[in-house]
């Protein structure tokens, strides 16, 4: 079916330190070859990054960020993790605006667009997520709160940066509820989202997962469209056999 080139990222969110994070990745390793059109990329939590890294060393089909990093290079923010310092441990990508950031620890549409903005300056890839939450949709404001979302980092950002972005389309009432967007509710907010970044002077097409609980009964539904470049899964991908048999099944 699948003819495009495809990314997988799995987002562990608080779960599975460096040793567990090691057996996982000897596991999926072993489960999982290199696919010329598909990149697997994980963000585990911080202090397992460097374990990943090490792990995984060899398979240029993987990809390894940070769910999260603060955009100056270092300081007196305590708690944080700079870009550069991520890099030295094997980074290759943050994750920015994902829901639970933003609701749970307050990280705004401006410092979104902060770290999307160092990122791109320091030579890491921002997958940048966006979505609305089921009230924001039940009013019928699914399209102002994504390009409310989307406007400062469209500012922040030359339109010719954005062939170093990836975008993530997440509905907030679809993250770890079991209840995804259906395949046309994804694939219509996908097309709003390059549409916006159209209206925007973004001419390159910038590639667009979707998340909100997919897993492998649902991945290929959604897969199916077009307008979808891959998926950002949570809790399907915490275990390395049913995240290898979901990536997989395209
Ligand atoms: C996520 O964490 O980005 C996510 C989509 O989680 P889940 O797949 O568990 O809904």
């Amino acid at each position: 079916m699948m003819d495009r080139s495809l990314i997988f990222a799995a987002n562990w969110k608080m779960n599975l330190g460096p040793t567990e994070a090691r057996r996982y990745a000897e596991r999926f390793l072993s489960l999982t070859s290199p696919i010329k059109s598909r990149s697997l990329w994980f963000f585990p939590p911080a202090v397992s990054l460097g374990a990943l890294c090490e792990a995984t060393r060899g398979r240029a089909d993987l990809r390894i960020g940070m769910q999260n990093v603060h955009w100056e290079p270092k300081g007196a923010f305590t708690g944080e993790t700079s870009i550069p310092m991520a890099m030295e441990a094997g980074a290759g990508a943050i994750l920015a605006g994902h829901s639970e950031r933003r609701q749970l620890f307050g990280e705004t549409d401006e410092y979104v667009a902060r770290k999307t903005k160092a990122a791109l300056n320091l030579g890491v890839t921002p997958l940048v997520c966006v979505g609305e939450t089921l009230g924001e949709r039940d009013g019928g404001r699914t399209e102002s709160v994504i390009v409310r979302q989307l406007t400062p980092v469209v500012d922040a950002l030359e339109p010719a940066e954005w062939n170093r972005v990836v975008l993530a389309y997440e509905p907030v009432w679809a993250i770890g509820t079991g209840k995804n967007a259906t395949p046309d509710d994804a694939a219509q907010i996908h097309e709003l989202i390059r549409m916006e970044l159209g209206r925007n002077g973004v001419a390159v097409r910038v590639p667009i997962l979707y998340g909100g609980s997919v897993n492998s009964g649902n991945v290929l539904s959604l897969l199916a469209r077009p307008q979808l470049d891959g998926v950002l899964v949570g809790g399907a991908s915490l275990d390395p056999e049913g995240w290898a048999e979901l990536v997989g099944l395209s």
